[in-house]
């Protein structure tokens, strides 16, 4: 079967393998993949930052954002059928089996040394089979035949909306009504709708100019898009009862500890690479005392938030007609992956690889 392989830690060694399709294990599901997304995570890994192959192989097959049919079952299944449409969680529990991983919470893990799929010692879904633990895949509508295959990123602000009410909710009374939104970028997008869903009055900011399709799928949404080539961070009227981080910037994510209202969360969802030039982090702290503020970080995301997931992914194609498609800026067949992985042009959104066109 055709696989997109990279050897991890070696710059620009992506590729197109002829491998064996996986056999599968009793507990195991194997998958008819129909098409995967593609993000920052791959190109990273492709630009050999980071990536590791499993154990006993020199290459990794890439791809951790999938939608797939069920196409075998192994003997101790339950509950899946063939045909099923699926998508896999990415994350698998670690080695030692921690608290967290073995109660479902592999997302939270303590040790570190989970796998994950297509990033981290596991095969990804960027194949056209592809094999997961049964117990790490839920099931999708037919209506989401096309586009549950951006139910992965949508899992990233779906946790960082449960876990910032639960976190609020808990500690006191709590009714917001203003959140931000940094970034637009699919996961920024689906933020912003997931947050839209929730009632809530949302600016999202990015560099795109007001014209662009990024602006026009955030308005569509009822969200105001701010364009921060006209107006800057810092000019922003309001403060916010929620701000979601998706930047990556540091710089950025210093402003965002301003933007937040009294009793306000911010949620950094980016990876933030460049060093922080820190100017003075002590009036930062202390407003974050003086306010009452939450800052929390989140990565990954496990079965619930998927389960989670597919309800709003839903809610968003029935609310927004065309929204999710137009996401969808480019798809490639597997034969095309260097098109596929290249850089994307500035009103790219979303590209996809289709394994099954259906
Ligand atoms: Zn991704
Ligand atoms: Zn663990």
């Amino acid at each position: 079967m055709k696989a997109i392989c990279v050897t991890p830690h070696k710059v620009n060694s992506l590729t197109l393998r002829d491998v064996d399709i996986p056999k599968i294990s009793e507990q195991q599901i194997l998958l008819e993949v129909q098409r995967i997304g593609i993000c920052g995570t791959d190109r990273d890994i492709i630009s050999g930052f980071y990536g590791e192959a499993p154990d006993g192989q020199d290459y990794l097959i890439l791809g951790h954002e999938s939608l797939s049919r069920v196409a075998e079952i192994g003997s101790k299944v339950e509950g899946f059928s063939r045909g099923d449409l699926v998508v896999p969680t990415v994350r698998r529990n670690c080695d030692e089996n921690c608290l967290n991983c073995r109660s479902g919470e592999s997302d939270m893990c303590l040790t570190g040394h989970y796998r994950e799929h297509g990033i981290k010692q596991l095969n990804g879904f960027a194949s056209e089979y592809a094999s997961s633990d049964s117990a790490f895949v839920v099931k999708l509508p037919e209506t989401l035949a096309q586009l549950g295959v951006l139910l992965e990123p949508l899992t990233v602000v779906e946790k960082g909306k449960v876990q910032t009410y639960i976190l609020q909710q808990s500690r006191m009374k709590w009714e917001p009504s203003k959140a931000l939104v940094l970034g637009a970028g699919p996961v920024g997008i689906l933020g912003t709708a997931i947050l839209r869903l929730n009632g809530l009055e949302v600016d999202t900011v990015a560099t795109r100019s007001a014209e662009s399709l990024k602006a026009r799928l955030i308005e569509q949404t009822g969200a105001s898009y701010i364009d921060t080539k006209e107006n800057s961070l810092g000019s922003l009227p309001s403060r916010y009862d929620i701000i979601f981080e998706l930047t990556g910037s540091p710089s950025i994510a210093l402003q965002a500890q301003e933007l937040v209202g009294v009793n306000g969360v911010v949620c950094y969802l980016g990876i933030y690479k460049m060093q922080v030039d820190s100017e003075d982090e002590g009036n930062t702290f202390t407003d974050l005392v003086l306010g009452n503020k939450v800052h929390f970080g989140s990565v990954n995301a496990n079965k619930t938030y998927f389960s989670k997931g597919v309800g709003d992914l839903q809610e968003i194609l029935n609310k927004w007609p065309g929204l999710l498609e137009k996401m969808i800026t480019r798809r490639e067949s597997p034969d095309d992956y260097e098109i596929a992985y290249s850089p994307e042009s500035q009103e790219d959104i979303k590209t996809i690889v289709e394994f099954k066109r259906s």
